[in-house]
């Protein structure tokens, strides 16, 4: 190994090439390419349609926005582009826009390497230190992003400027030689737009009337919802002409990715608690409420529904499912699939209402779509399985007072004299001698599916005159009516009958 570069002049020895940040981001693609290495790690289900796109559009060296609805991992992907900088560069020690030693662009640091010359330290800049994100507001100004003088200093400099010793820099000059990302770019104002522009055209750009000269290096990307973007009079058209790609982001297109997206960044994995084992069925679960969520009229299809709602609702479940544990003094924690309606917190703020849903309520839709989750994946699994031993206990007459903190003894004891149920809940993927929370988990699956297959129903509170009630099944209008009375709030009892 060489001694490290200290000096311009080792710099000058070695002939380190002037390298523009997008040549830089290529050229080491271009290795990872040859090498076979997975690109943008963490980043799952875009392997088909977006990374294609992304590489082509580096290899091109294009500037380029991500258009996507919320939650589709467009900010992570652009962080993830630091992974395509070298591992350090060799700057000019303290200047704000990390000046090439070799080629500064600042009045100051032009000053020192004509005073220093071979002597001149430099530093090195690693390569998280160049990534600068700046989520975009119509607040945000020209002295936010480009920066601000001061007139008086200006004016004594001389009004043929061209100088920036009297200027405070903004966001963009301090990415130069950097990688500056920008969130949803059609809420900046127009001028700020014209003024990036004109940075990326002409490197030239006006600050209160003075002209200035920053031909900064920048690699400028950004992101958007697709239909803010393409608004008509939303972005300068100059602009546009400049980002020379604009990729389409998705949500997963299965549930196998979103399940895998979801334990990835889910925080499930929690050390000093107690051990922890949930079901494949409840992921599912989990999974499939953002699904009907997506395509559920209701929901405003414009603004999405976030990958964001099944990783903080399963969260939540986890949570849930360890409360109960602790109450009941058990060893093991195995979420159910009710413990979704403990996570209604996470769930209901990652969508907007279209006007009908306005009228039904938030709550009331997650309440739907939990419910409508928990048929669909019952449903698939449970295909040709024969319940009617289980509805017919119903049918007798019999209720199962449960709730989401019912211990998993106590679910056991309770649905032990309920014939064919024990059966089902093998069905839904249980090993043989597995504890009673996971066998409890099982029988809450089958039976919440039955209920979301309105084959048996459930109240809660009214729930209480239950074993009153007639041997017979509810009719169409009492079923539809308990459709829409549906409470099950934490804690509360509930009643299948
Ligand atoms: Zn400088």
């Amino acid at each position: 190994m060489a001694a490290p570069t200290q000096t311009l002049g080792d710099l000058r020895r070695q002939s380190t090439r002037l390298r523009p940040v997008k040549q830089e981001i290529r050229d080491n693609l271009v290795r990872k390419l040859q090498a076979n290495e997975r690109l943008f790690p963490g980043i799952i289900g875009y392997e088909e349609t977006v990374v294609p796109q992304l590489v082509n559009a580096i290899l091109s060296r294009h500037n380029f926005i991500l258009l996507g609805l919320r939650g589709q991992a467009k900010s992570r992907i652009l962080r993830g582009l630091v992974d395509l900088l070298d591992d350090q560069i060799p700057v000019v020690p303290g200047c704000e826009i990390h000046d090439n030693p070799l080629a500064p662009l600042c009045a100051a640091c032009r000053a020192r390497v004509a005073e220093e010359g071979d002597r001149l330290a430099i530093g090195w800049l690693p390569r998280d230190a160049r990534f600068v994100e700046k989520l975009a507001t119509p607040d945000v100004t020209i002295a936010d992003m480009v920066g601000d003088i001061d007139p008086i200093k200006a004016a004594q400099a001389g009004l043929n400027l061209s100088d920036e010793l009297t200027m405070h820099y903004g966001l963009l000059p301090r990415a130069n030689r950097g990688i500056f990302a920008i969130n949803e770019l059609p809420d900046l104002a127009g001028k700020i737009q014209v003024g990036l522009f004109n940075i990326l055209q002409e490197g030239d750009v006006q600050v209160k009337g003075y002209p200035i000269r920053l031909r900064l290096d920048v690699l400028l990307v950004f992101t958007a919802n697709p239909e803010d973007y393409t608004a008509r009079g939303k972005i300068i058209t100059p602009l546009k002409d400049r980002i020379g790609s604009e990729i389409r982001t998705h949500y997963p297109t299965t549930r196998h990715h979103a399940m895998a997206i979801t334990r990835q960044e889910a925080w499930t994995d929690r050390a000093g608690g107690l051990k922890l084992d949930i079901p494949e069925y409840v992921r599912e679960v989990v999974e499939e409420v953002a699904f009907q969520a997506r395509g559920d009229r209701k929901i405003d299809k414009r603004s999405g529904v976030s990958q964001r709602l099944p990783i903080t609702a399963l969260e939540l479940v986890v949570s849930n499912a360890e409360r109960r544990a602790m109450r009941n003094n058990e060893q093991i924690v195995v979420p159910r699939v009710t413990d979704l309606y403990a996570a209604l917190p996470s769930i209901t703020g990652k969508f907007e209402l279209e006007y009908e849903g306005e009228l039904r309520g938030a709550e009331q839709i997650a309440r739907d779509l939990i419910r409508a989750a928990v048929g669909h994946v019952f449903g698939g699994r449970f295909e040709g399985a024969d319940t009617r031993t289980v509805t017919e206990w119903f049918d007798l007459g019999g209720s199962l007072p449960l709730s989401d903190s019912s211990a998993a003894d106590e679910v056991i004891k309770l649905t032990a004299g309920v014939q064919g149920l024990r059966e089902l809940a093998v069905r839904a993927g249980l090993p043989p001698g597995a504890p009673a929370p996971a066998v409890a988990s099982a029988i809450d699956f089958v039976l919440e599916g039955l209920y979301a297959q309105k084959k048996i129903s459930r109240n809660e509170e009214r729930g209480y005159s239950a074993n009153d009630e007639a041997p017979r099944r509810p009719s169409r209008r009492e079923e539809a009516a308990l459709d829409d009375e549906i409470r099950m709030p934490t804690g509360k009892k509930k009643y299948y009958n």
